[in-house]
């Protein structure tokens, strides 16, 4: 019997077409296998922002999605298979404790499944050190976990953007990322989230982390790494989430000549748990702010001594009697940083000796 031959001819064209779609998710498959499984979870910032001329330094934070900034850097896909989630679209300067609590929450899921190997958080650059030192502490996983952003808009002449997503990237697929920490990779360099601070307002050469030095290298996507850091964090933190609905106030005040202590006064009045002090010098500051400050202590709230300069430690009981006063020396932690850490150690304890512990261990 003969079959009719635009039958046979449709069968034969089907199962082209089956054997074609078969081979086409083949390879798709053997693109994507073996490839580290990072997220990209975006929080806004410059790194996503646009100008609406590129003469102006006015942008707007924020204006790009996740999608877009991956779809920026098609190169990505030969590092990894990526997915990408919004967690937020803001200005780094307008980051708060919900945005946090909602971001740690969703990387400790995404984490704790097989399916994830990674995760890259896009972010802006203003307060950058603060959420990932925040995570460090949080974030139960020795996965890489890695913060970027770009100090020029994603539509400047010479954007730093793609190449640091290009590079964070690649670190966060990279064996040697694992059980470091939370990172941070801007402008070629990676550093540890405990240790990083922005020093410069405009310049792609901002991120610095000034008592250590970074924790690596990273340039077109290849990873050199430094000491690790031996202080606590990620999967060795005892500081957690669990059972926490909300941070507890804490301010941080800057000691300056002539510095009354109206202003301490008026932070522990508005409810302030913790207070912390960007001193001058190793933690200093005037007569009159020391004598508020050790009151505060007596009804209860937490201070914290740390410094206005950019490098060097706070140490404790040097200039100022900690022992009696019942204060906090925040050894490494600037103020932005110590004010991160109070947050969360309140949530456990208001003793000060426990507190220093803390400082001293994270
Ligand atoms: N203020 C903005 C932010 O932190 C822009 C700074 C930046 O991302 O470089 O998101």
């Amino acid at each position: 019997m003969h079959r009719h031959p635009t039958a046979v001819g449709l069968r034969l064209a089907l199962l082209g077409w089956l054997l074609l779609s078969a081979s086409h998710a083949a390879a798709a498959e053997k693109a994507s296998e073996g490839k580290a499984r990072i997220r990209i979870l975006a929080t806004g910032g410059t790194i996503a922002g646009a100008q609406t001329r590129q003469e102006d330094s006015a942008y707007k934070a924020g204006a790009l999605d996740v999608e877009q900034l991956i779809a920026a850097v098609p190169s990505l896909k030969q590092l990894a298979s990526l997915g990408g989630e919004q967690v937020a679209n803001i200005g780094s300067q307008d980051m708060n404790d919900a945005v946090w609590l909602k971001l740690a929450r969703r990387i400790n899921a995404l984490l704790a499944t097989p399916d994830v190997d990674g995760i890259v958080v896009t972010h802006g650059t203003d307060t950058m050190e603060e959420t990932a030192y925040f995570l460090n502490l949080v974030i139960r996983s020795d996965k890489p976990v890695v913060l970027v952003g770009a100090m020029r808009p994603a539509t400047a002449l010479g954007a730093d953007g793609p190449a640091n997503l290009y590079n964070a990237v690649a670190v966060a697929t990279h064996p040697g990322a694992r059980g470091r920490g939370v990172l941070v990779v801007m402008n070629d360099e990676v550093h540890a989230a405990r240790n990083v601070i922005k020093t410069n307002t405009t310049n792609v050469k901002s991120f610095e982390s000034p008592n250590r030095g970074a924790a690596g290298l990273v340039h077109t996507g290849k990873v050199t790494w430094f000491e690790p850091v031996d202080t606590k964090h990620t999967h060795r933190s005892e500081l957690s989430l669990e059972k926490v609905e909300k941070l507890p106030r804490v301010d941080i005040l800057y000691a300056h000549a002539n510095m009354s202590a109206d202003l301490l006064e008026a932070a522990v009045k508005s409810g302030a748990r913790g207070l912390v002090i960007a001193g001058v010098g190793n933690g200093n500051m005037s007569q009159q702010a020391l004598e508020v400050l050790a009151r505060a202590v007596k009804q209860g709230v937490a201070v914290v001594r740390s410094t206005r300069l950019m490098s060097g430690l706070v140490l404790r009981n040097s200039e100022v009697d900690d022992d009696k006063l019942g204060f906090v020396a925040s050894g490494e932690l600037n103020p932005a940083k110590s004010r991160v850490l109070l947050q969360l150690a309140l949530t456990r304890t208001k003793d000060p000796a426990q507190l220093q512990r803390y400082f001293q261990e994270y």
